[in-house]
């Protein structure tokens, strides 16, 4: 093939691990490196069993977890695997998003190639690594786009648009190639905060008239879990906290910025305050003076949020700022009605200290579980009803919708559509006749 080509390297009939290759001619870019969030890879590692730090790359390697490509890898990840070091043969990789299926693995990568991300990723990136978090994404030549703004590489220029996705400063990419536009969507959603952002990139890629689309369909094919859009979240949570005088409580990803923001505008709505770990006062922190589309909430000031902490005499130091002030558990005890507490599943033992009194609200803010076998799910509904709380699913899903994702599709009309990160990439043929399902590791011009 002597035209551009696309690779997919991972992402492919899976939610999560996107890895794509693009060649043309002497240049080749890589868009997103992460694991998967798959059945494959739990097939062989777990929670407490996973590739060794010394060999990560050899590990991954041994159950096809990883993809086979020289040049790539460091020296140092790359430790005694069966493929050998050379120096780096991509020229650039870009990040969507600082989701962990995209940005997770860019540890492994050697440090001498430059990553592509947006400014508020790197702060985003930055504030996870730096509040104690296992999460490491390594040392890179960061380079940080601008929304809109063309980056060359090589022959090829990148576009990157922002999405509205359920983490901020994502982004979908306009590639143009020597024989037409790829365009790559990243994750994203229709009916965020940020919706109108999508909008543009969608118009901006059917004006494109673009060879190649690749689309994540996270929810194409069968979708029985129920789906709020952020304002109908907002609605329900407004709803609990008006019929309750005890605690409320709500459990959120950490990392989605737009829930924490509807939890504290609903909190305060009901004369409440939104109480948050030190480790989510940290992100807030960091990340609001670069928050795109309005004001975002931070600890210790008018804003209605206040850090729920014990006092502990060991204490990292990001922590410091917020432990003066911090509230603590005797404290809520006493005055529950004026809190909401966002809490996640590894902060459950609090609810020992906590104590709130039976009947008082938990509303679920994440995504129902994918399986009925799935084992959080059950640890969380022991809790939920050891303590007596009543249970409540409110979630804004971070992916479109079936419909939406052909509607999409035909409005763009691209020449061929990609389905990945997806489970059910046949969900897209009622699209078109141009949905090409895509094999791992093989390689398809650009333009055919
Ligand atoms: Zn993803």
């Amino acid at each position: 093939m002597s035209g551009p080509t696309l690779t997919f390297l991972g992402g492919v009939r899976e939610i999560g691990g996107n890895k794509i290759l693009l060649r043309d001619g002497p240049d080749q870019i890589l868009f997103d490196f992460g694991p998967s969030f798959s059945p494959r890879f739990e097939e062989f590692y777990v929670d407490f069993l996973q590739p060794r730090s010394t060999s990560p790359v050899k590990d991954l390697l041994e159950f096809d977890l990883l993809p086979r490509v020289e040049g790539l890898y460091s020296a140092e990840a790359l430790a005694d695997a069966d493929l050998r070091y050379r120096p780096p043969e991509i020229h650039a990789v870009f990040v969507s998003h600082a989701h962990a299926d995209h940005a997770g693995y860019l540890r492994l990568l050697d440090p001498e190639i430059p990553v592509h991300v947006g400014r508020g990723t790197r702060r985003l990136l930055a504030a996870i690594e730096g509040s104690g978090t296992v999460m490491k994404y390594g040392e890179h030549a960061w380079h940080l786009f601008e929304d809109r703004r063309p980056v060359r590489v090589g022959n090829l220029e990148v576009v990157p648009f922002p999405v509205d996705h359920s983490i901020p400063f994502a982004y979908g990419f306009l590639v143009r190639t020597s024989e037409g536009t790829v365009v790559y969507t990243g994750d994203f959603r229709h009916h965020g905060p940020r919706a109108a952002d999508t909008q543009a990139f969608f118009e901006a890629a059917a004006e494109e008239r673009p060879a190649a689309l690749l689309i994540e369909g996270t929810r194409a094919g069968p979708d029985p879990r129920r789906n709020l859009s952020e304002l109908g979240v907002r609605r329900g949570v407004d709803a609990v906290l008006e019929r309750s005088t005890n605690l409320a409580l709500a459990c959120t990803y950490p990392r989605d910025l737009d829930r924490l923001r509807t939890l504290r505008d609903a909190a305060v709505a009901s004369g409440r305050e939104l109480l948050v770990s030190t480790r989510t006062a940290h992100l807030l922190q960091e990340v609001a003076p670069v928050f795109p589309g309005g004001p975002l909430p931070v600890a210790g000031g008018t804003d209605g949020v206040v850090v729920y902490a014990r006092k502990k005499k060991r204490f990292f130091k990001w922590e410091a700022p917020f432990l003066d002030d911090a509230i603590p558990a005797e404290e809520v005890r006493k005055r529950g009605a004026h809190y909401l507490l966002a809490i996640d599943l590894m902060h459950f033992p609090e609810l020992i200290d906590l104590r709130p009194p039976k009947g008082s609200p938990f509303v679920h803010s994440m995504s129902e579980p994918f399986s009925e076998d799935d084992v959080d799910d059950r640890v969380l509904h022991n809790w939920i009803d050891h303590f007596g709380l009543e249970f409540h699913q409110m979630h804004a899903s971070g992916h479109a919708s079936g419909p939406e994702l052909l509607e999409l599709v035909r409005s763009v009309d691209p020449s061929t559509v990609y389905p990945i990160h997806t489970e059910h990439p046949e969900a897209f043929r009622a699209a078109g006749p141009r949905v090409r399902l895509p094999e791992l590791g093989t390689p398809y011009p650009v333009a055919p």
